[in-house]
């Protein structure tokens, strides 16, 4: 891993005058990737510790670092780098995946992926911003006063029976020059496929995400691609599509299926074929599907969605399935990254250019290499098992790697398990 990460940033074009640098590209973009896999809650906390010389030597060995900028100085040339740059690090891990034979397990529906989307914010605030930035009045504040925000759209490969996630590449939600209109996140996700369909030609996709993406130029970009889709559809986004269901149940022609649990509760599925989506006459026909599971007169769980993929009797309990695995984008990505060790809310510093993205990118790649350890690692598998939380297996790493010079990182992950009683 070290290798891959050393040849992808030697490869980044460095357009300082050479008469002027300090620390090479590599050690900036290494130490800001090495901060965030500890998860340092700030780059000055990072910087601190970096003084530490049995922490300079591992800095050396686990991430060939041989200098560490200071803060400021990691911040400028950060903010510098084209964030093209870093998107195909996403790629170069996921076919180290497909290499290691990972991913098939993550097939579904046959020989399916499912790859869940979704939008979200990462910095808001009433005082910082850059040119990038999202731009909207601040709630809190008189008059014309600006909040301003990024966001994205996070793509992560998922299986229903499987905890870990695989992102890729998320796009960014931005303003650029010359742009009257500010950009949305239906349009950020469109960009978001055709850089899906293009880093992954050949990989039969399911795209699945809330009913914000259940309309028709959405579905309309997913067919271009070749991929399939299984989209949430809320009764109030889709008055036209729910009347035609109701008026098929009438003529006898939606597929009503139901059994009863060994706990005793009922899942009812109900399916109909080739409905128009809306009212326009070049209007999209789709699959549409219902599930509630009911605990006596108690609805437990309820939601629809349609998709272009066919319906029966034999997929319906995977497709429900399918399609309630959308909130693992929320619950395995988000929420992590938000609330669990990643800080990826905390500002480590905005810039004018790139930055702000630039170390949301490389705080998701931390994200990535820590699913990469959970999935081929068997000496991490087990400290995750053993020291509970990820948080505090990193916590542990951080603090080891203050006190020991290790050789690499097989050197570091079995000198902790075997002080746990691995053998
Ligand atoms: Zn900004």
């Amino acid at each position: 891993m070290r290798k891959v990460l050393l040849k992808h940033f030697l490869r980044i074009p460095d357009h300082r005058e050479r008469e002027k640098i300090d620390h090479e590209l590599k050690d900036v973009c290494m130490g800001a990737l090495a901060m965030f896999c500890f998860q340092d809650p700030s780059l000055l906390e990072f910087q601190k510790r970096t003084k530490a010389p049995v922490l300079g030597a591992n800095l050396t060995n686990l991430w060939a670092i041989d200098s560490v900028p200071s803060d400021t100085q990691m911040r400028t040339v950060m903010d510098e780098i084209d964030s093209r740059e870093f998107e195909g690090l996403f790629t170069t891990f996921f076919r180290l995946l497909q290499r290691g034979k990972h991913l098939g397990q993550y097939r579904a529906l046959g020989n399916c992926y499912l790859c869940v989307i979704d939008g979200s914010e990462y910095f808001s605030s009433d005082h910082i911003g850059c040119p990038s930035c999202l731009r909207r009045k601040a709630k809190k504040r008189q008059g014309d006063a600006l909040q301003f925000s990024h966001q994205i759209v996070q793509a992560a490969l998922v299986h229903p029976k499987l905890p870990s996630v695989i992102p890729l590449c998320p796009e960014a939600v931005k303003n650029t020059d010359g742009q009257e209109k500010q950009d949305c996140e239906t349009n950020a996700a469109k960009r978001l496929l055709a850089k899906i369909k293009k880093a992954h030609p050949k990989l039969p996709l399911i795209i699945v995400a809330d009913s914000l993406y259940s309309k028709q130029p959405m579905i309309e970009a997913i067919a271009s691609h070749d991929m399939h889709y299984v989209f949430t559809a809320k009764p109030d986004d889709h008055k036209m599509l729910m009347e035609w269901v109701n008026g098929l149940r009438l003529l006898n022609e939606v597929v009503h299926m139901e059994y009863v649990d060994r706990r005793g509760r009922t899942h009812v599925y109900e399916w109909a074929s080739a409905v128009p989506l809306n009212g326009s006459k070049n209007s999209p026909l789709v699959n549409f599907f219902e599930y509630w599971l009911k605990d006596g007169q108690r609805v437990g769980y309820h939601n629809s969605w349609v998709t272009d993929l066919p319906l029966d009797d034999e997929c319906i309990e995977e497709m429900v399935r399918i399609g309630r695995s959308r909130w693992m984008i929320e619950n395995e990505v988000f929420n992590t990254v938000k609330n669990h060790g990643y800080h990826i809310e905390h500002n480590y510093g905005h810039g004018v250019k790139n930055l702000s993205f630039n170390f949301f990118l490389l705080n998701m790649l931390a994200f990535f290499l820590h699913q990469i350890f959970e999935l081929t690692d068997r000496t991490y598998q087990w400290l995750r098992k053993n020291l509970g939380s990820k948080k505090n297996l990193w916590d542990h790493l951080r603090v080891f790697c203050h006190a020991i010079v290790f050789a690499d990182w097989e050197d570091l992950l079995l000198r902790i398990a075997s002080d746990y009683g691995y053998s």
